[in-house]
């Protein structure tokens, strides 16, 4: 720190050098990228959240941000991209056992040229995360590793918790400028699949009460949302948008489920008017009261 000649520096005197370190010093912006909340600016804290372009959040930020688009002012040139929760993955970081101890040294960055001790580290090689090594998180379970362990151990499993993957859902956290363009068109890229998956289950959704139900009373419409496309040829067998993810085929077998469900109340409905219209022969009261308990239960 230049303080060689035996006189003790001042604060003031480090804090202004630090300041303009921080704007001529790249690699100093990408240490702050790796331990500050890339909208609020503080110190990174759990929960951390990652975008798709792979920056880092603190999850509390993300929200005040949605809640307030104005809340932080330079917010459109960071996360004009984030429109919900979902656009973020919440991180599943591995703590570094050696942080606690030089706490107060990371937080103030006041020694730079020392080693920073990074709060996380990667589970398997233990390196920690101090934007010295490339390291990637999934979008479809959070957890993070250095890029070089997803290297070394080819497979398809996410290595800490076991959950399948493919190779669009890897991110890079704080990406060199040079690949955030094809982030940027994956991120565009995942979005459009997703919308036009979307799309086709609305257009199976509106297709589907004329082809199992001939006259009948259609489903309420929040009951309607929350069917999973479907093929005309009726429930049972759920349509794979998404070859990726456990998570969405196991949905898509909910979802028949549920659709399943409310084509056997269509039956149950169909025979409740047939008892019904026998009632209404014999007389008009019965006929109230059975109009009335098939009401209760429609
Ligand atoms: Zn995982």
């Amino acid at each position: 720190m230049g303080n060689d000649g035996g006189s003790i520096p001042r604060r003031i005197e480090l804090v202004k050098e630090k300041q303009k370190d921080i704007r001529l010093n790249p690699d100093l912006e990408r240490l702050a990228a790796w331990f500050h909340c890339a909208l609020s600016k503080q110190p990174l804290e759990p929960p951390i959240v990652a975008d798709a372009l792979g920056k880092l959040y603190n999850q509390d930020a993300v929200i005040e941000y949605l809640l307030d688009k104005s809340a932080y002012g330079d917010a459109d040139k960071i996360c004009s991209h984030i429109h919900s929760m979902k656009d973020t993955t919440k991180l599943n970081l591995t703590p570094n056992p050696a942080y606690s101890e030089a706490a107060t040294g990371a937080a103030t960055m006041g020694n730079l040229e020392q080693d920073i001790k990074a709060r996380f580290i990667c589970p398997i090689s233990m390196k920690e995360m101090n934007g010295k090594h490339r390291f990637v998180y999934f979008d479809t379970c959070g957890c993070v590793i250095a890029e070089q362990s997803l290297k070394e151990i080819p497979s398809k499993e996410c290595v800490t918790c076991g959950k399948p993957f493919e190779n669009e859902n890897v991110i890079v956290i704080n990406p060199q400028k040079e690949e955030l363009e094809g982030m940027k068109a994956a991120m565009e890229a995942k979005k459009a699949k997703a919308k036009a998956a979307k799309k086709a289950k609305k257009a199976a959704k509106a297709a589907m009460p004329e082809s199992d139900t001939s006259g009948a009373v259609s489903p309420p419409k929040d009951k309607k949302r929350k069917h999973h496309s479907e093929s005309p040829e009726g429930p049972g067998t759920p349509k794979k948008l998404n070859t990726s993810g456990i998570s969405s085929s196991s949905a898509a077998v909910v979802m028949s489920k549920v659709a399943q469900e409310l084509a056997e109340k269509h039956k149950k409905q169909e025979l409740s008017s047939a008892v019904k219209s026998i009632y209404a022969k014999k007389d008009v009261k019965g006929n109230y009261l059975t109009m009335g308990t098939f009401n209760r239960y429609a």
